[in-house]
């Protein structure tokens, strides 16, 4: 594992210095996803702080065994009958993608009276198969984003396809950011965008020249994984 994380470490430099970026601008998230406790423990002892998850009864499981001060990003799609269980728990949730779910995130910390953040999710390719709001809902979810006294909007997220060649997703990352800088310029209360989530491992690189701030990466740093029988939890 230690390769594998020096590897990315130095895919993320060259990255950074392509861009003119400094290399401490941009965030590892290791998504532990499938992984059992000794992969995250292991790369924990390695530096690694923060870790994504996508499915909430795995993440509190792992939260649960490991006894460590993770930060802990929900990077999936969230059912909202289960946002109480994170409300508290997470440092970020990056899968903000509908006005039910944005809504649920707002009374939930009410209820415990402290501040989430989140990100929107967004389905800049537009594939049927993919969460996420489309460009043109953004707008709205903006709306009410600003009238929330519990939840901060912080950035946006995007899942890009899973490309042979990633200089195809180009295109999307650059989207993504454009998009970032066209909230960012409308000073919208409530609504910062600090956090472009984007860049999975064979792409991260090119999502980093586009102005990632937050890279979410499995395979490249565990492993391939390996997929246990879907459930209806799922
Ligand atoms: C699984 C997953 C990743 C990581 O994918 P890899 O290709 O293994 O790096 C990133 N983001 C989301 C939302 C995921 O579900």
């Amino acid at each position: 594992m230690k390769q594998n994380l020096d590897k990315i470490y130095a895919q993320m430099k060259k990255a950074c210095e392509e861009a003119n970026r400094n290399f401490e601008e941009v965030e590892l998230i290791a998504v532990s996803k499938t992984y059992p406790k000794e992969a995250i423990e292991e790369a924990y002892s390695l530096g690694v702080r923060s870790f994504g998850e996508n499915k909430v009864q795995e993440l509190m499981q792992k939260m649960e065994q490991i006894d460590l001060p993770i930060n802990w990003h929900f990077i999936g799609h969230l059912q909202t009958n289960k946002v109480k269980y994170l409300i508290g728990k997470v440092a970020l949730i990056h899968s903000v993608d509908s006005e039910k779910l944005l809504l649920e995130i707002e009374k939930q910390s009410q209820k415990q009276q402290i501040t989430t953040e989140v990100l929107l999710e967004v389905n800049i390719s537009n594939e049927a198969s993919k969460w996420g709001f489309k460009i043109e809902e953004i707008k709205n979810i903006l709306e009410i984003a600003k009238t929330l006294k519990f939840t901060k909007i912080k950035g946006l997220m995007t899942v890009a396809p899973f490309v042979s060649n990633s200089s195809e997703n180009l295109q999307i990352f650059e989207e993504l950011f454009k998009l970032s800088v066209d909230i960012e310029n409308q000073n919208i209360d409530n609504v910062t965008m600090d956090i472009l989530s984007m860049g999975m491992s064979n792409d991260f690189s090119v999502a980093i020249k586009q102005g990632a701030t937050h890279i979410r990466v499995g395979t490249a740093l565990f492993g391939k994984r390996e997929y246990a029988t879907k459930t209806k939890e799922d």
